[in-house]
């Protein structure tokens, strides 16, 4: 049976060059970088290298950049790093309700610490409107935190506004740009932000390893105790073969994104035609220009989402039918229910993220199977028996 794999906002397979350059890391290169002899000495040079190529990619100072775990740890790190540390000028967090858990659930977490979070309202397209922001501030607010682009409906936020607008206030701003690094050109001075979460398994690096943009002097608690590692910011030995691996996805990507921002906008346009030209009753959900260009979410009424799904994975697509950590659970999207999107839509809805190796023909199968299953999930369908009084 063909395979497709249309769910790249997931994650990513490793791009082989990366592969090739973290493989001696498992092998003979496999010195603790603190330590002094020289396997040590080695590998924390290479572990500087890879701090380089990740600093340099997003305009920021090497000394900015910490590697953690991954963008859940990066965001923990930035929302709970600055709670605790600015509990005595304020208690007061921005954020949206459409962020990635890894914010959302964090915030449930400052909440029983005594933090008070105010949840903006977004547009039925998923943006945030900064004017919002300027009402929301309070005389105890420390942070604001707005992701760069939504991982399931790939809606792009003003971050720049918003950046400019926090710029002349004592207010830090977090950016969870897990979905843009490696596909946007993201440049902290641009975002105009102090702390930006990045992922590398986002943009074909390993899994289990990110960073954390720290812009300088801006003051965190720390959350991981232990050693000395990252100039005393997150202990723990390093994840060698990771932070290599990171390092050359982000070289990898930054010499090739505007390539491959153009590849990806034809094939997400071709689908969404193909998609709103042979299925009747879908909804395009997010914002039509302002999104991501590998991002494609419908709502198709009348049926559930998991039911698609199921059908399109028996023949061999693997999509999402909501966030990759929501997937598993019954629960309609918090996004789609926080833009405005009825909750029978929202569980008739299915994520398509494309990437690196999608190409036509995996745009034409999709297209070739779509609408039959569509079609026949309907004809089962009673919800869609009483639409039509059938
Ligand atoms: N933030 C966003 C916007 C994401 O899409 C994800 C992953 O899907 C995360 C954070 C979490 O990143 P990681 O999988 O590296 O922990």
């Amino acid at each position: 049976m063909k395979k497709i794999y249309m769910d790249y906002a997931a994650t990513t397979p490793t791009h082989p060059d990366v592969l090739k350059e973290t493989e001696p890391y498992f092998r003979e290169k496999f010195g603790n970088p603190s330590s002094v002899h020289s396997f040590g000495r080695t590998n924390r040079e290479e572990v500087e290298k890879a701090r380089e190529q990740v600093a340099l990619a997003i305009g920021a100072e090497t000394e900015e950049v910490v590697f953690t775990s991954g963008g859940t740890e990066s965001d923990n790190y930035a929302l709970i790093g600055v709670a605790f540390k600015k509990r005595d000028k304020g208690n007061h967090i921005i954020t949206s309700p459409i962020e990635h858990h890894a914010v959302l659930e964090t915030c449930k977490f400052l909440e029983k610490q005594g933090f008070k979070i105010t949840y903006l309202p977004v547009d039925k397209d998923g943006l945030v409107d900064p004017e919002d922001i300027k009402k929301a501030i309070t005389d105890q607010t420390i942070l604001v935190s707005i992701m760069h682009a939504n991982n399931e409906i790939g809606t792009i936020e003003p971050i720049t506004e918003i950046g400019e607008l926090l710029n002349e206030r004592e207010i830090y701003f977090h950016v969870d740009a897990v979905q843009t690094v490696g596909i946007l050109d993201v440049r902290v001075d641009e975002l105009q932000a102090d702390l930006v979460s990045i992922s590398a398994h986002k943009f074909y690096g390993p899994k289990g390893i990110g960073g954390l943009y720290i812009r300088k002097g801006t003051e965190l608690e720390v959350l991981i105790h232990g050693g000395h590692q990252e100039k005393e910011r997150r202990a723990g030995t390093e994840n060698v073969p990771g932070i290599i691996g990171f390092g050359k996805a982000m070289e990898i990507a930054s010499g090739e994104k505007a390539e491959y921002r153009e590849k990806l906008l034809l094939l997400r346009q071709k689908l969404i035609t193909g998609i709103l030209e042979s299925v009747d009753n879908v909804y395009l959900n997010g914002h039509p220009q302002k999104r991501l260009p590998n991002n494609i979410n419908f709502g198709f009424e009348f049926i559930e989402g998991e039911s698609l799904f199921l059908n399109l994975d028996s023949q061999g697509i693997a999509c999402s039918s909501g966030s990759a950590c929501t997937s598993d659970t019954a629960e309609p999207s918090h996004v789609l229910l926080a833009i405005g999107v009825p909750t029978v839509l929202a569980r008739g809805s299915l994520r398509f993220s494309i990437g690196r190796w999608t190409t036509e023909e995996d745009v034409d199968y999709l297209l070739s199977i779509l609408p039959d299953a569509v079609r026949r999930l309907r004809d089962l369908s009673p919800l869609a028996r009483q639409s039509t009084g059938s």
